[in-house]
């Protein structure tokens, strides 16, 4: 779609009403004209989509309306399985936020079938033991709490997240890379108990 003043083919959707046939309202993001486009439902297309699964990616394609509107956080469903939108790639080359399928080259999720995979660091005073547990995606980790992981106790200082370090809060797992710890004594009280969440594949020693 093409701005009639400017024919930038950026654009921002304001309103979109109609299941077969779709009243759009657009904003051109060059000039700011502001005009209507009627799209007819076509058929699904297949649109090729990346979904990453702790360290590891899959390509896949699934099949979507091209008049669909798709942002990121949106959930989908592939073969049975949730994946949320961490990114859309438009046929320009460009990462947006926002877009129609039509415009879409290609769709980056992350799968939400899976749990969040952290690792735990402990400091033993220079000797670092890391191991790495799957918890589910909402878990959050707070500063303070005591952890119990198989026969180790271990008080969270602070957390790694995607964007930054945390010394302070909390954070949920799915956003967490790394939670660091100290030991404590056996015997002190813990807020939960993950030793059934440690991931079998040992991790190296850092
Ligand atoms: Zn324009």
């Amino acid at each position: 779609m093409k701005c009639p003043q400017c024919s930038c083919e950026n654009y921002e959707i304001l309103k979109s009403k109609g299941k077969h046939s779709k009243e759009l309202l657009l904003k051109c993001e060059e000039c700011g004209n502001i005009y209507r486009e009627v799209i007819t439902r076509e058929k699904p297309i297949e649109i090729r989509i990346v979904i990453s699964e702790f360290e590891s990616s899959k390509k896949d394609f699934i099949k979507l309306y091209p008049d669909e509107e798709l942002q990121v956080d949106d959930i989908l469903e592939i073969e049975g399985k949730e994946v949320v939108i961490t990114s859309v790639e438009t046929k320009r080359g460009s990462r947006i936020y926002r877009s129609l399928v039509s415009d879409i080259e290609t769709i980056w999720a992350s799968s939400l079938d899976i749990p969040a995979r952290v690792g735990i660091s402990v400091d033993f005073g220079g000797r670092v033991l890391s191991k790495k547990v799957d918890v589910d995606r909402d878990f959050e980790f707070n500063i303070g709490d005591v952890i119990k992981l198989g026969n180790l106790l271990l008080k969270i200082n602070s957390l790694k997240t995607i964007e930054r370090k945390l010394r302070r809060g909390f954070a949920r797992a799915s956003v967490t890379k790394r939670v660091y710890g100290k030991p404590l004594e056996s015997g002190v009280r813990y807020n939960y108990d993950l030793s059934s969440k440690i991931v079998q594949s040992p991790e190296k020693e850092e």
